[in-house]
């Protein structure tokens, strides 16, 4: 059984890669419905191979359910799948989403990890249920879970069955009304902290990335502490491109990043704290296959950027 003693001292997991996985696109982040995903894992995997993706993580919201299967799938057509989550943390006030790449399933941290975000979720599922139920909208718990099917519950699954209960016409307005930021459905959580997520992943031998850097509505200065804090808690790579992005928001995060790893780790005591440099990792963030702009293997690194795979280069494998 995996220790989770020293995770200073765990090394990262070395995936088994063939030449073969950065021959084509590479996709680090995508969801199936082990999460909130609209694919099974197997159907994930084979899309990803009829678009071109050589390397694919799946990495469900707080979930390693789907990965045996997507493994499979992935062994069978003969492209590498690195066994990844997107764990749901907390910097300051904020929620944020932390991607951890190949991970160890079978590790203490990472099932301490999911059980107790399970906990957090079930209990705000049940919470979010009590509010809705209150304003009329009765069986939302049982529609939501049974729609959840055994995977990790979310807003996502009242949305979906308050358009199918013929509530709302689509997800957007379940949000836009009932769940979003503000709403009745609107249930504070306290995740786990940024520097325990960042402890939980290389506990289990993953390298840590910093999902979507620009959808947390932070000002440019924000997103630099932010950036700032994952660095010097030890977080490894910045999502650099998530989905179809503007090359201008692109060069922005890249600038960023550069910034901060001119810090070397610490501000304040830069030349004594050298963190080695943040990488850089890509991901559709594919759900479904009705969103184009987040279409399985979209997405590219831009030149001159370290990508998060040189982590692991093994002998005769070169980055694109
Ligand atoms: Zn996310
Ligand atoms: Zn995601």
């Amino acid at each position: 059984m995996a220790s989770t003693a020293d995770p200073e001292n765990t090394p990262l997991t070395r995936p088994k890669l063939t030449a073969d996985a950065l021959s084509g696109q590479v996709d680090l982040h995508c969801h199936s419905t082990a999460s909130d995903g609209i694919l099974s894992p197997a159907a994930l995997v084979s899309r990803a191979k009829s678009a071109g993706v050589t390397m694919l993580a799946l990495t469900d919201h707080d979930t390693v359910a789907g990965i045996a299967e997507a493994q499979a799938e992935a062994e069978r057509l003969e492209m590498a799948l690195l066994p990844g989550i997107e764990l749901t943390a907390r910097w300051g006030k904020r929620v944020i989403h932390i991607v951890g790449l190949n991970v160890d399933c079978r590790a203490t941290a990472l099932t301490e990890a999911i059980e107790q975000r399970d906990r957090l979720r079930r209990a705000r599922a049940a919470q979010i249920a009590e509010r809705l139920e209150k304003r009329g909208f009765v069986g939302a718990y049982e529609g939501a879970l049974a729609l959840a099917g055994g995977g990790v519950i979310g807003r996502p699954h009242f949305a979906r069955w308050m358009v199918d209960e013929g509530h709302v016409s689509d997800t957007a307005k379940a949000f836009k009304r009932y769940l979003g930021a503000g709403k009745i459905g609107d249930v504070a959580v306290s995740w786990p902290e940024l520097e325990d997520t960042l402890v939980s992943i290389r506990a289990c031998g993953g390298a840590s990335v910093l999902a979507h850097p620009l959808k947390y509505g932070l000002t440019r200065t924000r997103l630099q502490a932010l950036l700032a804090d994952f660095h010097r808690a030890g977080g490894d790579a910045v999502e650099m491109v998530c989905g179809q992005q503007n090359p201008v928001q692109t060069r922005e995060i890249q600038a960023l990043v550069q910034r901060v790893n001119a810090l070397g780790g610490d501000p304040e005591v830069s030349d004594e704290i050298t963190r080695p440099p943040l990488l850089a990792s890509l991901g559709s963030d594919f759900h479904q296959p009705d969103q184009p702009w987040r279409a399985l293997g979209c997405v590219r690194l831009p030149a001159g950027v370290e990508p998060v795979w040189n982590l692991w280069q093994t002998d005769g494998i070169t980055a694109q």
